[in-house]
């Protein structure tokens, strides 16, 4: 099996290309390292290879990491479900979170957040599909969110995400990240430009790129393949 730093490299050729190929500006695509089921000594495998954003989905064993990983450069990004009972973890151990669903978790991860840390970044996660993509709030349910912000100084509301159902042509899978993004567009305001997209991962990271994703959350394209089975 190839390296991590061998597949990070052909990651960052693939965005490289991707954001050459649909005229984007140089660098405008930041890429998440999607580190979920696996060992600190793999996201460290990567860290030396310059990769500084993870991102984890398991509160509790994204804990542990972060704890035998302590005084590495390091910006955590949580992107898995919030449960009401991990958000505390959540505001004193991350520096952004992109699956925000509901109102009472911006107001619980306002209230704590650590005054010593800098405001939280979030993401508001978006059902963009309807049916189809896993978790999110509709469109109006985010437009609702947004015009919430000023009441979590605590917060700074950066973008929207969305995880879409898997397709397989390029044209299909773009049709979501296009929905997100001319949403992005309506809800911006000078306050809240809404500058990031968070959107594509291992599969579809193209048609993310093609659309405008500022940032792609790749897992398996750079650690292989995840076996749950190990635990
Ligand atoms: C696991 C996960 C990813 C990474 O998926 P890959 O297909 O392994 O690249 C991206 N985003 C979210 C929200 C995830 O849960």
């Amino acid at each position: 099996m190839p390296s991590i730093m061998t597949r990070l490299e052909s990651v960052r050729n693939q965005i490289q290309t991707a954001t050459e190929k649909y005229r984007r500006p140089a660098g405008s695509v930041q890429l998440l390292a999607v580190s979920k089921t696996r060992p600190a000594e793999d996201i460290l495998q990567a860290l030396t290879a310059g990769q500084r954003r993870f991102g984890e989905s398991y509160i509790q064993e994204a804990l542990e990491k972060i704890e035998q990983l302590k005084g590495q450069p390091i910006e955590w990004h949580y992107i898995g479900r919030i449960q009401g009972n991990k958000t505390r973890s959540i505001a004193e151990n991350f520096d952004w979170v992109h699956s925000i669903e509901k109102s009472k978790q911006l107001r619980r991860l306002n209230d704590q957040r650590p005054e010593h840390l800098p405001r939280l970044n979030v993401c508001l996660q978006v059902k963009i599909d309807d049916e189809e993509s896993k978790g999110g709030l509709g469109p109006e349910q985010a437009a609702e969110l947004v015009a919430q912000m000023a009441s979590y100084p605590r917060l700074h509301l950066r973008g929207l995400m969305t995880l879409p159902a898997p397709s397989d042509t390029l044209e299909a899978q773009r049709r979501p990240f296009r929905l997100l993004r001319e949403l992005r567009d309506r809800l911006a305001t000078p306050e809240l430009p809404l500058e990031t997209l968070s959107m594509g991962m291992s599969n579809d990271l193209e048609a993310a790129i093609a659309e405008g994703a500022s940032l792609v959350r790749i897992g398996t394209a750079i650690f292989g393949p995840r076996d749950y089975s190990a635990g």
